[in-house]
């Protein structure tokens, strides 16, 4: 069994930085205890008067290296890793692991041992989702809104129950609203002691974080996992077959969890096939039309799969919170507010369902943008390895027919297609577009 850094695949550089600032966290805990106690309060009784804030814990440490201070991101020059601060940002492409960095960090942050040594309460509970002091916000929708972030600011500002750290974790910070956005600013500029936020986001570009928080948070760059080393963990944790290992993690170009489904789920390499099959589809203007159908309505039937689980389990869940069926007395009040609880659901639903679908998309215009390079790079003659394996015979005839110039243009309208659809142009629209461009070449 490894720790709790074990999943984090091809990410050396992230998990030193995790490792040594958990150390410095535990340290940071570590001095404060005697503080809490001269105060009369042993640590751990959740008294947040007990502590002092980062900055003086840190200065107790006589260590200017183990805090920075709230609002200043000045890690120590000598040991850029040792910081231990209140707010980070994980950033990667999509797959790369930023959640999983996160959930890691936040268990090392909660270890007894202060190592995320994956065996301590404080390990289990926050991987397995239960620990009173970490909260995950994973948005349904299409954004995170400002309600939800108010109350989760004003809960992270609570002592930790576990006498640790207060962690909030958000995934895909970049589709926090402006509101929401601001909410968290207001947090991380003056952040309670305990309390540590952790962002997920693809990058810090302006577009994904407001510069504002950006300049408050410690970044923890990962990188797109190299295919051998995402392999190897399919192999190691999962159990896959060497071989099946090896050809889903070329095929899912670095994304560790759609290797995993592309190495189990004989759907999911159905639906690439259709992707992938579309190039030798566009034969007229007829046939582009047609396969911008069958990619969107793909992406939809991936989407629905996708969520129908979650939405009957909620549904379920929803309906014996409400007691459905009773008859005692207040029974038809509880079905009055039932109905407006139900609504409310089934809109949280929808807004989840159009961001699977967008996602499923997105996933499908990453698998066919990576035909087209493969083109791209056969017309090169560069020495690099396909990522589509079982579509390189038919990339290789398209390197033939549309030279390397035709093979990047066609690259080009794909990542087109992505950007419109992220800038809110009809997902219809840009893929019937996109297939006419792919198909004049
Ligand atoms: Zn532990």
């Amino acid at each position: 069994m490894t720790d709790v850094f074990g999943d984090l695949v091809g990410q050396d550089e992230a998990v030193a930085t995790l490792r040594r600032t958990a150390a410095s966290a535990a340290a940071l805990l570590r001095a404060a205890a005697p503080v809490a106690a001269r105060a009369g309060a042993p640590a751990g009784a959740g008294d947040p008067e007990g502590y002092d804030d980062l900055d003086a814990l840190a200065e107790e440490l006589d260590d200017p290296g183990a805090a920075v201070g709230a609002g200043a991101v000045v890690p120590d020059a000598a040991d850029p890793g040792a910081g231990m601060t209140h707010a980070w940002i994980f950033t990667g492409p999509p797959g790369s692991g930023r959640s999983v960095a996160a959930r890691a960090f936040a268990a090392a942050l909660q270890c007894v041992h202060g190592t995320g040594c994956g065996r301590c309460p404080g390990c289990h509970t926050t991987l397995a989702g239960t620990h009173a002091d970490v909260r995950l916000v994973v948005p349904e929708g299409l954004s995170i809104g400002v309600g939800e972030m108010r109350a989760l600011v004003l809960r992270a500002a609570s002592s930790p129950s576990g006498g640790r750290w207060q962690v909030v974790i958000i995934e895909d910070a970049d589709r926090l609203t402006e509101a929401a956005g601001n909410a968290l600013l207001k947090a991380v500029e003056e952040p309670p002691p305990r309390t540590v936020f952790l962002l997920c986001a693809p990058s810090t570009h302006p577009d994904d974080v407001s510069v504002t928080i950006r300049s408050r948070c410690r970044v923890v760059p990962l990188r797109q996992p190299p295919a051998g080393a995402v392999a190897e963990v399919l192999v190691r944790r999962d159990g896959i077959a060497p071989d099946v290992a090896e050809w889903a993690a070329a095929a899912a170009q670095g994304h560790v969890g759609r290797a995993r489904r592309l190495a189990r789920d004989p759907e999911a390499r159905q639906r690439r096939d259709a992707v992938l099959a579309v190039p030798r589809r566009l034969t007229g203007v007829g046939a582009a039309f047609d396969a911008a159908s069958a990619l969107i309505e793909a992406a939809e039937a991936e989407a629905a799969a996708s969520v129908a689980e979650a939405d009957e389990a909620e549904r379920a869940a929803l309906q014996t919170a409400l007691g459905a069926g009773g008859t005692g007395r207040g029974a038809a009040g509880a079905m009055r507010g039932a109905a407006g609880q139900l609504k409310d659901l089934e809109k949280r639903q929808k807004s989840r369902a159009t961001r699977a679908q967008r996602d499923a998309l997105d996933r499908a215009l990453v698998d066919l943008a990576g035909f087209y390079r493969d083109a791209l790079t056969m017309a090169l003659r560069a020495p690099v390895a396909p990522v589509h394996t079982d579509t390189a015979t038919l990339a290789g005839a398209g390197a033939q027919k549309w030279a390397a110039e035709g093979a990047l243009r066609r690259l080009e309208a794909v990542l087109e297609c992505r950007s419109a659809i992220e800038a809110n142009v009809k997902p219809r629209i840009a893929v019937e577009a996109m297939m006419l461009s792919l198909w004049r070449g």
